[in-house]
């Protein structure tokens, strides 16, 4: 497989795009369409990170765009202890509608980046009335170990020029701007606020300083 470093948009952002490696590619046709999955190896950590890339989106500005953080209980099975499966289904809703569109899927960030285990035990912590932040300190664990530098590079690999980023996280902003990818605005993702989760949006919004998008 080409490396990244080899395609014809890598020239002077060959430093960013040394940190990732293209190593397959395929199309998945899905319920929201058809998409160009890309995986990309983060050479220092062996974790692999697929993209879905629906249209062109090399050419041109604003393209729409999630960095999704992977949460299996979230994503896969539907938990409303965090608001990720319903996150992610509306951005893949979005992109969809515009027929064009990117959304990478960060493996290893489990729980904010510390695993699954510990966000199990963040779990059981949290129902003894620790918030999600103070859980993983009790632990031991960092309260974010999560990184946006691999997800800029496999942007500049992509040829993305700037984005619409659908997040109310300002870290994954502050990272793509400190990458020199423009994000030109910022598409809200409004999740119902339910019971078991009100703690947690409310949490993120208190302790990680995340804008909150009021459900219409
Ligand atoms: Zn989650």
């Amino acid at each position: 497989m080409k490396n990244v470093s080899d395609s014809p948009a890598a020239t002077a952002e060959a430093a960013h795009e040394e940190c990732v490696e293209l190593v397959a590619k395929a199309t998945i046709p899905t319920r929201y369409g058809v998409f160009e999955s890309h995986v990309y190896r983060v050479k220092s950590t062996g974790a692999e990170h697929l993209t879905l890339v629906m249209g062109d989106v090399a050419h041109g500005e604003s393209v729409l765009c999630r960095l999704h953080s992977e949460c299996v209980t979230g994503d896969v099975f539907g938990s409303y202890r965090c608001d990720c499966g319903e996150q992610l289904d509306l951005a893949m809703r979005y992109i969809a509608a515009e027929n064009r569109g990117i959304l990478l899927y960060l493996r290893g960030h489990e729980g904010r980046g510390i695993g699954l285990a510990n966000k199990i035990r963040a779990y059981a912590l949290q129902e003894q009335g620790y918030d999600t932040v103070d859980a993983n300190l009790h632990l031991g664990l960092p309260d974010d170990a999560r990184e946006y530098d691999s997800a800029a590079a496999i942007l500049r690999a992509l040829d993305v020029r700037s984005v619409r980023l659908m997040s109310n996280n300002p870290s994954k902003f502050d990272t793509l701007l400190k990458h020199d990818i423009p994000v030109c605005e910022r598409v809200a993702l409004a999740i119902p606020v339910r019971e078991e989760n009100e703690r947690y949006i409310k949490t993120k919004q208190v302790r990680f300083g995340h804008y909150f998008d009021e459900n219409e």
